[in-house]
């Protein structure tokens, strides 16, 4: 689900996240469809973070006429640039894979991208100030935003919107993601202490997580009996949080001797690698731990045996390593990029562990090989699978039930607590735990006077 809502007040049109529908075809096409709103009559896109389903079709309302100011904190600044341009690639590859001759347009052929990397670029220009977490920015007279850490990923807000009513305040908090707490990397979210309306996200609003620590030590007992056998471990991940959290977490093992000391660990991702700088270039955002480090010269997203893979010719040399490589690279599902030739030459040998580490959509390769395939189809061959499989599921970049309750809990003063982002199940059950507060479930595209 894309997440975009409009506030309107004292005369100013004010979008809180400008994001893309993800995940069926149908879904998809959503993503062309036209804003329920006029985009040139917008005044500030404030986004929460750099997920694809809360940024992503910021460079279409650029394109549609938005000419307003985007306002961000300066981690999301950055890695919403490298997504969009990412996004806007892909669109552009997957247009030009339609696009063969002979096939006339209205026939599915030559059909254009959704936005391309020159739209990415020229939505970059409405990037206005900079948000710093708790420093409150001025939208109007008497019309304000402050950004608070919602500990999803990194630079990730939820903002609170205030607005003075003769000599009183009326205040709306935006959830944005709502990230899981005791995480390495990341500091657990900082909800300010009071808002009259509350739109929280309720995406695990029915689940509970398993503890972070059972799942570190699952991981590296895999990574070593992988290696112990003479296998590679290969780690489909994605290139924006969960690559460095792993990254973190192998750097913890390389340091405790929990890893064995050979092994070779391959970051086989450009976006990743990408992400990861910017990672090190903000790490003032990160949790104490980390940044302590970073201040004392030790880069805890950079294990001694850590080799990048920019270049095509790297990651194909890697296919020629039988046995100690680590290797990281995405997409995270095995829907396309590096990974598949790393399944390939891995999956179909016994020594070899495929270790997954983040959520697999159905019909996925990934959720194939999580649910047990014998053989999968890659490159236009079906692999035997053989490997180890392993799902580690502790790394999850939001909070669950029990988390967002108390995320709910800490904020005094609320009239009512509208749940979005999520599906209606998850949001039930949550509404259930909330008793005490009015609790709203709005409708794609319904409207409140709030
Ligand atoms: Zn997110």
């Amino acid at each position: 689900m894309g997440s975009c809502h409009l506030l309107e007040c004292l005369n100013r049109r004010i979008l809180i996240d400008c994001g893309m529908f993800q995940g069926s075809r149908e879904l998809a096409e959503e993503n062309g469809v036209a804003f329920d709103f006029e985009p040139a009559a917008i005044d500030y896109v404030l986004l929460t973070h750099a997920h694809l389903d809360h940024c992503g079709r910021l460079p279409l309302l650029a394109k549609r006429g938005f000419r307003g100011e985007v306002i961000a904190t300066p981690p999301t600044r950055e890695l919403v640039r490298l997504v969009l341009v990412d996004a806007a690639h892909l669109q552009e590859e997957e247009a030009r894979r339609h696009d063969y001759p002979g096939r006339r347009r209205d026939e599915g052929g030559g059909r254009a991208p959704l936005y391309t990397i020159l739209d990415a670029f020229n939505c970059l220009d409405r990037f206005g100030r900079a948000a710093e977490y708790e420093q409150p920015v001025a939208l109007a007279p008497g019309l304000r935003a402050t950004f608070f850490d919602a500990g999803h990923i990194l630079g990730s807000a939820s903002i609170r919107i205030e607005v003075n009513e003769g000599d009183r305040v009326r205040s709306v908090l935006f959830s944005g993601d709502i990230g899981n707490t005791g995480r390495p990397l990341l500091r657990p979210p900082a909800p300010p202490a009071r808002a009259d309306l509350v739109v929280m996200e309720s995406t695990y609003g029915d689940r509970l997580h398993r503890s972070f620590g059972a799942s570190i030590e699952e991981f590296y007992a895999a990574v070593c009996s992988a290696v112990a056998r003479g296998g590679n471990v290969v780690i489909p991940t994605f290139a924006l949080e969960r690559a460095q959290e792993i990254l973190y977490v192998l750097h913890q093992g390389v340091e405790r001797s929990r890893l064995p000391p050979a092994a070779q660990i391959f970051l086989d991702s450009p976006m990743a690698i990408s992400a990861t700088e910017i990672f090190e270039r903000h790490s003032e955002y990160l949790d104490p731990e980390a940044a302590r480090m970073f201040r004392q010269g030790d880069d805890p997203l950079h294990p001694a045996n850590l080799h990048f893979a920019r270049e095509a010719a790297d990651s194909i040399a890697l296919n020629r390593i039988t046995g100690g490589a680590i290797i990281m690279a995405g997409s995270g599902m095995c829907t396309g990029g590096r990974i598949r030739h790393h399944l390939r030459h891995n999956l179909w040998r016994k020594e070899s562990a495929v270790i997954f580490v983040g959520f697999a959509a159905a019909g996925t390769v990934a959720r194939q090989i999580i649910d047990g395939a014998e053989h999968v189809r890659l490159f236009g061959e079906e692999i035997p699978v053989r490997s180890t499989v392993h799902t580690i599921n502790g790394f999850s970049a939001h909070a669950d039930q029990r988390e967002l309750l108390a995320w709910r809990g800490g904020i005094g003063g609320c009239d009512t607590t509208f749940l979005v982002h999520s599906e209606e199940p998850a949001m039930r059950q949550l509404a259930e735990h909330l008793q005490g507060y009015r609790v709203e479930m709005p409708r794609l595209g319904e409207a409140f006077d709030l």
